[in-house]
C-alpha cells in the first residue's frame, strides 16, 4: 500500500506537533472554511460544526482492503480511515468494536420480513456494553495528542461508562458529568471505574450546557470533553459501525439500516462511513436508505420530519429511553438533510411498544437490548407496518447498548413460579 498522507499540525493546548493519521484538517459542515486540526469544535467564521477532513489520495482500493482485512478484530482495522495515528493498536486502550452482526431470521419471520434479509448489529458486545467505547476510543486518541490529562463529557448514561473505564486503562484522571436521575445500572457502571462522577440537577441538556461553560473557564484547563471540545474526532468513531456492517455484509452496502438518535451524531457519521467506503471503491455505488429512530417522549427529529420542517425544535425529555433522551440535538437538522435525501424516515416509538420490542427482540434472538435497541426495533415494526420500510430488502437494525443497563424497563419480567422444591409441587404449578 502507498505510504499514508500524514498531516502535522501545531495544537494550541500543547503546543506540540500532532499525528493523526490520514485527518488533513477540521472542515466547517457549513461553510467549508478549514482549520488545522486542533482541539476546537466550532468555526470562528460562522460557528457551523467542524468535522475531520481526510486525505485518502494515497490509497489504492485492493490493498487497503487487504489491509483492513488483516488488521485486529476491533475498530483499529479501520485505522488507516480514523484521525487516529498509524500505531494506534498498540496503546493502552479498550480496543472496541467487531460486534456481532446477527442475521435475525426469527424475528424477520414475526415482522414480516423475508428469510436472510433481517440483521441486528449487537452494539452490547463492546467492552462497556453500549457504542460508545467507538467514539470515546477517537477521542482518547485526540487527547493524548493534544495534550489532555483529564477526560470528562456530558453524557446521558452510557457515555460516562465509557469515558470512566477508557480514562482508567489509558492512565487519565476521568471526571464526568450526569443528569443526577439516571438509572442504577449506568450509575455504577459509570462509578465503578474509579473516576469522579457528578450528578446535575437538570437534564442532558442542562449537563450540557454546564459541560460548554466548565470549557470556557479556568477550571476546566487541560479538560478534554470528549464530546464536546474534541466532538469532531469523538464522531468519527461512530463511521466503524458502517464499515464493520458492510464488511460483515461481504463488503456490501445494506439496502436499509435503523438507526437510534439521541444527538444524531452517530447517524450522520454512518451515512459518512458509507459513502467513505463508496468514494474508495470497497463497496459497490448503489442506493441505501437510512432510517432514524426516537422515543415518543422525546422525539424533537421525528416531529420535525413529519412536519416537514428543516429546523428541530427543542423538546422536554420524557421517556425510559433515557439514553436518548436529548431534546435539543446538535446534528437534528444533519439528520433530517440524511434521511429524506437517501429516502428514509425518522419515526419514534411509545415508552410501551419500547418494552414489547425489548421482549420481541429478546425472545426472538436472545439478545437483550437496552431502551435504545427497544426503540430502534420498535420503530422497525411500525416503518414496516407502514409500508416506509421495504421487507425484501437487506435491513440492518441497530442494538447500540446493553439491557443490563435498564433492568427497570422490564421490570414486571420475573419467576414464572415458586413452587416448593418437591416433583408435587412441580405438577401442581402446572409446568410438567
Ligand atoms: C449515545 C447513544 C446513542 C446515539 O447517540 P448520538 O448522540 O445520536 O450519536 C444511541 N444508543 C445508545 C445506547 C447511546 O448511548
Ligand atoms: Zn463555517
Amino acid at each position: 500500500m502507498a505510504v499514508q498522507t500524514v498531516a502535522s499540525t501545531t495544537d494550541s493546548a500543547a503546543g506540540t506537533s500532532v499525528d493523526l493519521g490520514p485527518a488533513a484538517a477540521l472542515s466547517c459542515r457549513e461553510c467549508g472554511h478549514r482549520v488545522p486540526l486542533g482541539p476546537v469544535f466550532a468555526c470562528e467564521e460562522c460557528f457551523g460544526p467542524l468535522e475531520i477532513a481526510y486525505d485518502f489520495s494515497a490509497y489504492d482500493t485492493e490493498e487497503l482492503r487487504k489491509r483492513i482485512e488483516a488488521g485486529p478484530a476491533n475498530i483499529w482495522r479501520y485505522a488507516p480511515l480514523l484521525p487516529v495515528p498509524a500505531d494506534v493498536a498498540t496503546k493502552p486502550n479498550l480496543n472496541p468494536g467487531w460486534t456481532k452482526l446477527v442475521k435475525a431470521d426469527n424475528l424477520a419471520r414475526e415482522l414480516g420480513v423475508d428469510a436472510g434479509k433481517l440483521f441486528v448489529k449487537d452494539d452490547s458486545g463492546n467492552p462497556t456494553h453500549s457504542f460508545k467505547d467507538r467514539v470515546v476510543a477517537q477521542a482518547l486518541e485526540a487527547a493524548r495528542a493534544f495534550g489532555f490529562t483529564t477526560l470528562s463529557c456530558s453524557s446521558t448514561g452510557n457515555l460516562a461508562g465509557a469515558v470512566g473505564a477508557a480514562a482508567a486503562r489509558a492512565g487519565f484522571r476521568s471526571c464526568v458529568f450526569i443528569p443526577h436521575d439516571l438509572e442504577q445500572g449506568k450509575v455504577v457502571m459509570a462509578a465503578v471505574y474509579g473516576g469522579e462522577l457528578v450528578g446535575i440537577e437538570g437534564n442532558y441538556d442542562d449537563v450540557n450546557r454546564f459541560c460548554s461553560e466548565l470549557i470556557g473557564d479556568p477550571a476546566g484547563e487541560g479538560w478534554g470533553f470528549v464530546n464536546v471540545n474534541l466532538r469532531p474526532y469523538y464522531a468519527e468513531g461512530s463511521k466503524t459501525l458502517a464499515y464493520e456492517i458492510c464488511e460483515q455484509l461481504g463488503w456490501q452496502l445494506p439496502d436499509q439500516i435503523v438507526v437510534p438518535i439521541a444527538s444524531g451524531s452517530q447517524l450522520t457519521k454512518i451515512d459518512k462511513g458509507l459513502q467513505e467506503l463508496i468514494k474508495l471503491g470497497l463497496v459497490e455505488d448503489r442506493p441505501y436508505k437510512i432510517f432514524g429512530a426516537q422515543a415518543e417522549g422525546c422525539s424533537p427529529v421525528s416531529t420535525a420530519y413529519k412536519a416537514g420542517h428543516d429546523v428541530v425544535r427543542p423538546q422536554k425529555p420524557n421517556t425510559i429511553a433515557k439514553s436518548l433522551a436529548i431534546g435539543n440535538p446538535a446534528d437534528g437538522p444533519y439528520v433530517l438533510d440524511i434521511a429524506r435525501r437517501t429516502g428514509g424516515a425518522v419515526e419514534d416509538v411509545t415508552d410501551e411498544q419500547v418494552v414489547d420490542a425489548i421482549k420481541l427482540l429478546a425472545r426472538t434472538e436472545g439478545i437483550f437490548a437496552e431502551t435504545a435497541g427497544g426503540v430502534t426495533v420498535g420503530v422497525t415494526r411500525k416503518l414496516l407496518e407502514s409500508g416506509a420500510l421495504d421487507p425484501s430488502l437487506t435491513t440492518v437494525v441497530l442494538n447500540t447498548g446493553d439491557g443490563l443497563k435498564t433492568l427497570d424497563a422490564v421490570a414486571g419480567t420475573g419467576l414464572t413460579a415458586t413452587i416448593r422444591p418437591s416433583l408435587d409441587s412441580f405438577r401442581e404449578a402446572g409446568l410438567a
